[in-house]
């Protein structure tokens, strides 16, 4: 067909008004007329656009519908949540691109309770005047890492530009090189200290830092020693870091102020499991630490956050710095931390934890396997996607713990009709995505990070999948 005459056969914006399915679209969204006016113009030009340019033209009979398939992607963009609730596959229990941690029921209620009512975020309820935001959650810190104060701040990254900024501007702050890691592909620790005008000095070689290659760095301007959590860098081999006591006693000869980024940060003795072999916070306080920092999403199981803890004079100075009030946290976030924190003043021993997070990492395969014997017995409906159990492992994620991983159990998803891709991409596309991983070119569904109710709801995803194929 000619060019002029695919233009012409472009239905015209008043008759597509009138097309059945758009105005049920038109409906659905309570679209104002105007709009959908607009969004059929634009829908109209791109075909237009596609016939002058010879490319990819629908067939004359298709265009309704290639225009009723734009609008319709564009009201479904915008008016229905982009933001969605999937299902983790992964295992990884702290996965940074599903969202890190979930919050427990009760950390959710408090956040509902607070978001939805007028709180006492900034009043002080006894004294009936202005409070501070910070007083919530403070005392909390305190009991649980035994430091002499703390505040908390919108994630870790932040943590360490506001204490870089506000306590070594201009100075020199030596870091180890071998610590000098970039975490989860966006947090680098040398870009942060150059963003807060902190000089970084580096020591050591990548694989060997001595406390003599520290000691022969300090000078007149230096006034910070930073320690780094590695988290998911790891050198195995040919290895040396200076102990953490050996530099606070250092800072303390020369007067020098010893700030460890910790990174996940562990609240709960996860040794005691045989999981990893990270310090807990409060024997890194006790060793005499005088800051730290720590996320509120990894291991600690809480909203994204960044809690600092340490002495008292470098916290309230903090607290004062003006960028504290750019990078200070809401009430939503504050009310789940509150509630999060609370659970770990109760005991050390993770077993004992209404954390979602702790709870994932310290189920064991055996329950795992149960759990997917269960799910077994259930999928033998399916017709065209067939279960079997496997057995694997899993990660913390989230740069905890790298290289501890987790015996586990969940399923391969195979199917005859179509291959393990396209079934990936059918899960993955569900109104709940599922999100798996391959094994062996095979897809697989880790239980570790599926609970009771996601597990219900997978059965009824992958039916409903079943039926299409
Ligand atoms: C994850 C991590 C950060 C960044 O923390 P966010 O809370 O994601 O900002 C900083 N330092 C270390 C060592 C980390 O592991």
């Amino acid at each position: 067909m000619e060019k002029q005459e695919l233009l012409r056969s472009i239905p015209p914006v008043h008759e597509l008004q009138n097309m059945e399915e758009l105005l049920e679209i038109e409906q659905k969204y309570r679209i104002p007329k105007e709009r959908m006016t607009l969004w059929l113009q634009t829908a109209t030009s791109q075909l237009r656009q596609k016939i002058l340019a010879e490319k990819d033209v629908p067939d004359v009979s298709a265009f309704p519908q290639y225009i009723y398939n734009r609008v319709k992607r564009q009201a479904k963009r915008l008016f229905e949540p982009q933001l969605k609730r999937v299902i983790n596959g992964t295992g990884t229990v702290l996965h940074t691109n599903l969202g890190r941690a979930r919050l427990s029921k009760e950390a959710i209620e408090h956040v509902q309770r607070i978001a939805g009512h007028y709180s006492n975020l900034e009043y002080d309820l006894a004294e009936g005047k202005r409070g501070s935001r910070h007083s919530h959650i403070e005392h909390i810190i305190q009991e649980v890492t035994g430091a002499e104060a703390a505040m908390v701040v919108n994630n870790n990254a932040a943590a360490a530009y506001l204490i870089l900024r506000s306590l070594s501007k201009d100075k020199e702050v030596i870091v180890s090189r071998g610590e000098l890691v970039e975490i989860g592909g966006s947090f680098r620790v040398s870009s942060i200290m150059e963003e807060s005008d902190a000089n970084l000095v580096e020591v050591g070689t990548t694989n060997k830092t001595h406390l003599r290659d520290y000691e022969q760095a300090i000078t007149e301007e230096t006034n910070m020693i930073m320690k780094v959590h590695t988290s998911n860098f790891k050198i195995v081999g040919f290895t040396a870091s200076v102990e953490r006591d050996d530099l606070i006693k250092a800072c303390n000869q020369h007067n020098l102020i010893f700030y460890e980024d910790l990174g996940s940060g562990a609240l709960l003795d996860f040794k005691q499991h045989s999981i990893g072999d990270e310090p807990h916070v409060s024997d890194i306080i006790k060793q005499g630490a005088d800051i730290v920092s720590f996320s509120g999403d990894k291991l600690l199981g809480g909203p994204q956050a960044g809690i600092i803890a340490g002495k008292k004079k470098y916290i309230d100075h903090l607290k004062k710095h003006q960028l504290a009030r750019v990078l200070r946290v809401d009430k939503m976030t504050l009310a789940a931390l509150e509630i999060t924190l609370k659970e770990y003043i109760k005991s050390r021993n993770p077993e004992k934890h209404n954390v979602p997070t702790a709870n994932d990492i310290l189920k064991s395969s055996s329950q795992l396997q149960e759990e997917v014997n269960e799910f077994m017995e259930r999928c033998g409906e399916l017709n065209n996607i067939k279960a079997t159990p496997q057995r694997s492992v899993s990660y913390i994620g989230g740069g905890t713990m790298p290289d501890e991983q987790l015996d586990t159990f969940g399923v391969f998803l195979t199917s005859e009709t179509i291959s393990s891709k396209q079934l990936e991409r059918k899960l993955r596309s569900n109104e709940t995505p599922v999100i798996g991983r391959f094994l062996d070119e095979t897809l697989y569904l880790d239980f570790r990070t599926i609970n009771d109710e996601e597990r219900e709801l997978l059965i009824e995803v992958l039916t409903i999948i079943d039926q299409t194929l």
